[in-house]
């Protein structure tokens, strides 16, 4: 169960009640009843969303010394063909040919067996005499109601212990069932439609991508992009050269990504469009270590590596990054420091750092040209959430790129030692070639050139005895003798080397990130359950500070206007909460939106220029001048000092009673 960092059950209904009221965020055209998946963000989801965007940015964009690119959304059908997405980019969905309902199959199968298992805890908890919660509690509480009458499959019934293990078993790999394997599960196990129990069509392929017409007429056939990393390959070369043609470098992409969804459920975590954030760093196929691997390998991280999922288990195994790429257990260094790169960055927003785990692909799960690949999951009350993918993608993309457009996307490099080294060639007689073979004669001599070295070879021995024969695609079998070509064996020398490079490739999904972090923020006072706290870090907080004057009297105007033009001037955004309401529910509203700070101005405050400064989490107060306290606020927004620094050193204020 997800618990808040008081270790209290987290509430998800109270949670979320308080996110729509504080216009995190909403169901986007909500008066005309809404639209699965598709959700606005309001002022303070929008201010976080820009917080984190900027942080990402400064974490890796500056730091790392990455391209930016901003690409567009709209991609040409040929492009996405190319590239697999339109046969390959599908998830599966079984449809009830009764109602006509459609269910995504692998949710579908992980919801019952969970649903099942959740019954069969329930009934040993009751035979055992303890009282347990109702199936339908746990299951969560969104859509409560809904769920209640919807999910028949949760029954209190016990299940054998074979099967309870089997059931464990497959939700463990989940992931690594293609659409056949799904349709033997739900034959096996007597899934059926949740709310009728109506039997189900076998899991068909869905492809993802929302279809669209580039232009007023129908031949440019194209889609909205489902990934932002398409328009970032397209780029490489122009990317290189402005490297200087230097590698390795890394661009970076943030841009809204769609994906027509099944079934999007969940909340902000399965959305239809959202907000990602790419990176796809470019690396030599035969050098994939990483310059600043070495600040990185002492981090520790929790892996779940593929042999474990496939044998049904979901054990942690804690390790340091420099010990997974030494053991081989993540496959090389550029892909564990990105994994121990993302650690930090999602640290450094505030997601609790025992939430986070390394989850590997398992084979099926993998696209077939990945080498290797591992999500990072944040816990949620909804599970284990994959926030960022982290895929090394081969030379996938840019192979097939370049050869569909006959385009050179490769690496040229100057090598410090030329090589030397021997190797057979075919040189033909163009004199005698053409009018020997005529239209055909540039068809012969391509296949002379695809022939490799062992060809060549074998083949220059039988020219010595008369002839050979090779096989060109539209001719069929050719005979070519001596007085047409030789084949010899040459001296070499290279100056430079030339490869397609391999793409490590970290990939986040803001929304997602967005909202684990929102639910390991949130909290509740001990002493009211309902007074909700977003202990976001002052840094990626929505507004920094709230100016609360104690009452409406003008005489607090001018230092209000001062508190605003010095906030202002120091980059702290700041809101003034003049409203009738008492101090304590005034900063109650604020500790919702996760305003770390308030500042008060009272009668003191008009005699003296001092205010006093409010902590979000611990309700403390110290009491500084205006120009300390706005000091001190920037200080631990920048990271320089933290609250316990400042209670240190301005004078603790127990004065007003503040809190109701
Ligand atoms: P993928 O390319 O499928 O590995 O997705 C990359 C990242 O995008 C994931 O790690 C998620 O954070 C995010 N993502 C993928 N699909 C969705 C979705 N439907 N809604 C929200 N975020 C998503």
């Amino acid at each position: 169960m997800a618990t808040t960092k008081t270790g209290e059950p987290l509430d998800r209904a109270t949670l979320d009640t308080i996110l729509r009221r504080r216009l995190f965020y909403t169901p986007s055209f909500e008066i005309y009843g809404g639209v699965s998946g598709l959700y606005d963000y309001g002022p303070p989801g929008c201010a976080l969303q820009a917080n984190l965007i900027d942080l990402w940015r400064k974490h890796f964009v500056l730091e790392e010394d990455m391209l930016e690119v901003d690409c567009t959304m709209l991609t040409p059908h040929e492009v996405l063909k190319t590239s697999g997405h339109v046969d390959k980019f599908s998830d599966f969905m079984c449809k009830d040919p009764k109602t006509g309902e459609i269910f995504r199959a692998d949710h579908l199968v992980e919801e019952v067996l969970e649903a099942r298992l959740k019954g069969d805890k329930e009934a040993r908890g009751l035979e055992a005499g303890k009282v347990e919660e109702t199936a339908e509690e746990i299951k969560g509480a969104e859509d409560k109601k809904k769920r209640k009458k919807k999910v028949k499959d949760i029954k209190v019934v016990k299940l054998s212990d074979e099967k309870v293990q089997e059931y464990e078993e497959i939700l463990a790999k989940i992931d690594n069932y293609d659409g056949d394997q799904l349709g033997e599960l739900i034959l096996k196990h007597e899934i059926h439609n949740p709310v009728t129990g109506g039997p189900l069509n076998p899991p068909i392929a869905f492809n993802l991508m929302f279809g669209t017409s580039i232009g007023p007429s129908t031949n440019m056939p194209g889609f909205l992009r489902p990934e932002t990393a398409q328009g970032q390959f397209l780029n490489f070369s122009k990317l290189l050269e402005f490297n200087n043609l230097r590698m390795p470098f890394a661009s970076a992409s943030i841009g809204k990504s769609f994906r027509n969804e099944i079934s999007p459920r969940q909340g902000l975590l399965r959305v239809r469009e959202f907000l990602m954030a790419e990176i796809e760093h470019f690396v030599d196929p035969e050098n994939k270590a990483h310059p600043n691997f070495k600040d990185v390998e002492h981090i520790k991280l929790k892996f779940l590596p593929k042999d474990v999922q496939e044998q049904g288990k979901t054990e942690l195994i804690e390790k340091t990054v420099g010990e997974a790429v030494q053991s081989g257990m993540v496959d090389n260094q550029t892909l564990g420091y990105f994994l121990a790169r993302i650690a930090l960055f999602l640290e450094k927003i505030g997601i609790d750092q025992n939430k986070i785990r390394f989850r590997q692909h398992m084979a099926n799960e993998m696209a077939h040209y990945a080498t290797d690949c591992w999500d990072a999951e944040l816990q949620t009350s909804y599970g284990w959430i994959e926030c960022v993918g982290c895929a090394d993608r081969s030379a996938y993309d840019l192979t097939v790129h370049a050869k569909k457009t006959n385009t050179d996307l490769n690496v040229v490099e100057t090598l410090a030692e030329p090589k030397r080294y021997e190797a057979w060639e075919a040189e033909i007689d163009k004199k005698k070639f053409g009018p020997k073979f005529k239209k055909d004669a540039k068809a012969v001599e391509e296949a002379l050139l695809a022939l490799d070295q062992t060809q060549l070879e074998k083949f220059a021995e039988e020219l010595k005895a008369g002839s050979f024969k090779i096989n060109v695609p539209s001719l069929g079998e050719v005979e070519l003798t001596p007085e047409l070509l030789t084949i010899t064996k040459q001296q070499k020398i290279e100056h430079t080397r030339s490869y397609v490079p391999n793409v490590i490739e970290p990939s986040f999904g803001i929304g997602r990130i967005l909202y684990a972090l929102m639910e390991h923020s949130f909290w509740t006072r001990p002493e009211d359950a309902l007074r909700g706290v977003l202990s976001f870090p002052p840094v990626v907080a929505p507004t920094k500070a709230l100016i609360v004057p104690l009452s409406s009297n003008p005489v607090f105007n001018p230092l209000i206007a001062e508190l605003m033009k010095k906030m202002r001037q120091a980059g702290i955004s700041n809101r003034v909460d003049a409203s009738s309401a008492t101090i304590g529910k005034r900063y109650a509203r604020n500790d919702e939106l996760g305003t770390p700070f308030g500042v008060t101005v009272d009668f003191q405050s008009v005699k003296d220029n001092t205010v006093t400064l409010r902590d979000r989490d611990t309700m403390k107060q110290v009491r500084g001048t205006i120009d300390e306290v706005v000091g001190a606020i920037k200080n631990v927004v920048d990271g320089v000092e933290t609250w316990d620094d400042i209670k240190g050193r301005l004078k603790v204020f127990e004065g007003q009673e503040l809190e109701e």
